[in-house]
């Protein structure tokens, strides 16, 4: 607005629109003057990304949408209600390097970071959607395509957009950053001191078997994984989540369990246990981990609980609309290859 010759409280303005007013047109910016809305519609764009797919969870609790960017490739972003709370689940990537066994996403590869617009974009799709029942957005977890801590300069200016007070306003402690267990970006986390909250997908206690599970063991194993964690909790004083997907016969054990409960032993944590999304054949992943049973679920949750380890099991949510992250992008590659002559 400097460079343009306004006054500097336009930017505030514009700001106000964007982010409190959710407009996606200058056109709409009722309180600035129209040569200055028309100029704003001929230089800029405002990044709402076209929704080309969207499917809703047979209990009509979970949605995802395939966002399109502007070179034509797909970011998944997922709805979560519950009676209280409405959970967007935001990707960071599209694609991922990592290739962890049994996630979608980690087996089609990766493509490229997302920008801080394209991340804010996600979260304004169901801010607007959201807004026209009268309801608002209360967390946002970065637990979709992508590690976060491997783009993490645009996760966070995102954070910083979703944050500020004329905006969006979100508080800090409704975010959670989800990481794979990227040691350098745990660490620069905890030195920040944010309030934002942290969560590592665990999935194995030991160092051969999360080795298999997730390649990137291999370059931070979980000794320094761990030692991350405990210097995020000197730093922050916040409890750190630890994500476990269970698949049967593979980390469900009750050896691996008492192995966890002594891994995480006077750890200021939490641990989810979450029964494995089964991936569908079509979406290349390379492995046919099935969800653990119940039964097992349980008792792993028993002996962590035993342990004075606090511990939820989730409900995996959206099974039937692909809802582990990277499912649809794969499926919409899978039937545009089918669909070439
Ligand atoms: N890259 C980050 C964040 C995105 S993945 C990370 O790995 O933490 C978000 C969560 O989904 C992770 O805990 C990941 O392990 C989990 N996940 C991936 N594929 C899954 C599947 N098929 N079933 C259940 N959880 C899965
Ligand atoms: Fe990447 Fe996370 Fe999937 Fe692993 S689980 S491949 S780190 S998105």
């Amino acid at each position: 607005m400097q460079k343009w010759g306004e006054p500097s409280f336009r930017s505030d303005q514009i700001w106000r629109w964007l982010y409190g007013s959710l407009v996606t047109d200058p056109q709409e910016m009722r309180n600035l003057p129209l040569p200055l809305r028309q100029r704003l519609a001929d230089a800029c764009y405002i990044g709402h990304l076209p929704v080309v797919d969207r499917l809703v969870d047979d209990d009509g609790l979970t949605e995802k949408v395939a966002l399109q960017t502007h070179d034509g490739q797909i970011v998944e972003t997922v709805l979560m209600r519950y009676e209280e709370r409405n959970t967007v689940c935001v990707s960071s990537q599209i694609g991922c390097p990592l290739g962890c066994l049994f996630c979608a996403t980690g087996q089609s590869g990766y493509s490229r970071d997302l920008t801080a617009g394209e991340i804010v974009a996600q979260v304004l799709h169901y801010a607007r959607a959201l807004r026209r029942e009268d309801a608002h957005i209360t967390n946002i977890v970065f637990m979709g395509m992508g590690e976060p801590m491997l783009n993490y300069d645009a996760v966070w200016l995102a954070i910083d957009n979703l944050h500020h007070p004329d905006g969006m306003n979100m508080g800090l402690r409704r975010f959670t950053v989800s990481t794979v267990g990227i040691v350098p970006g745990i660490e620069r986390m905890a030195e920040s001191g944010t309030e934002v909250g942290l969560a590592i997908s665990l999935h194995a206690p030991n160092d051969a078997l999360r080795d298999q599970l997730v390649p990137a063991n291999r370059r931070y194993p979980l000794a320094q994984v761990m030692a991350a964690a405990r210097y995020y909790v000197e730093h922050t004083s916040r409890r750190i989540t630890f994500e476990y997907g269970l698949a049967e016969g593979v980390n469900d054990s009750e050896a691996l369990a008492h192995e966890t409960a002594e891994l995480l032993r006077g750890m200021l944590c939490h641990v989810n246990l979450i029964p494995i999304n089964p991936a569908p054949g079509d979406t290349g992943v390379a492995c046919d981990y099935r969800p653990s049973s119940q039964g097992r679920i349980l008792r792993f949750q028993e002996i962590l609980m035993a342990a004075g380890i606090e511990t939820t099991v989730r409900v995996s949510r959206g099974r039937d609309i692909q809802a582990g992250c990277g499912q649809l992008r794969q499926r919409r590659e899978t039937t545009d290859r089918e669909e070439m002559p």
